[in-house]
C-alpha cells in the first residue's frame, strides 16, 4: 500500500495554518494546559506540535476546528505519529474509547488476536 507522501504545503499546512496554529499553541500553553499525550506541563519555550484528533486524510474540513485540535509537546507527537504509521501498515488505527478499550474493529485487540483480561 504504497502511497505518495506530499509535503507540507501541499497537504494544506502554509501559512496560514502555521499563524494559526502558532496562536492556537500559545493560548493552550498560556491557558496552563499540559501536553495532550503525556500529560506533562508545557512551557512558553517548549517545542510544541498542534495535531489533529480526527486524522485531516479522513476529515480535511476540519483543519482549522479548534475541536479537533490538541498541543503536545513536539517529541510525543512526532512518537504518536510513527505509532499510527506502524499500526496503519498493519492494517489498523489506534485509538481508545471511554471505556479503555481500542476502537477499531480490526485492531488485534477486537479480532481475538491478543490475550484478553479474564
Ligand atoms: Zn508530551
Amino acid at each position: 500500500m504504497a502511497s505518495e507522501r506530499l509535503n507540507p504545503s501541499q497537504r494544506g499546512y502554509g501559512r496560514r495554518w502555521r499563524a494559526f496554529a502558532r496562536r492556537f499553541a500559545d493560548e493552550w500553553i498560556a491557558a496552563g494546559q499540559p501536553c495532550a499525550l503525556c500529560g506533562q506541563a508545557m512551557r512558553s519555550t517548549s517545542w510544541v506540535d498542534v495535531d489533529h484528533i480526527a486524522p485531516l486524510v479522513e476529515e480535511p474540513e476540519r483543519m482549522f476546528d479548534p475541536m479537533n485540535l490538541r498541543v503536545a509537546h513536539h517529541h510525543c507527537h512526532a512518537r504518536r505519529t510513527a505509532q499510527d504509521r506502524a499500526a496503519a501498515e498493519r492494517g489498523y488505527r489506534l485509538g481508545v474509547g471511554s471505556d479503555g478499550l481500542p476502537t477499531d474493529d480490526a485492531h488485534p485487540f477486537n479480532r481475538g488476536e491478543v490475550n484478553k483480561c479474564k
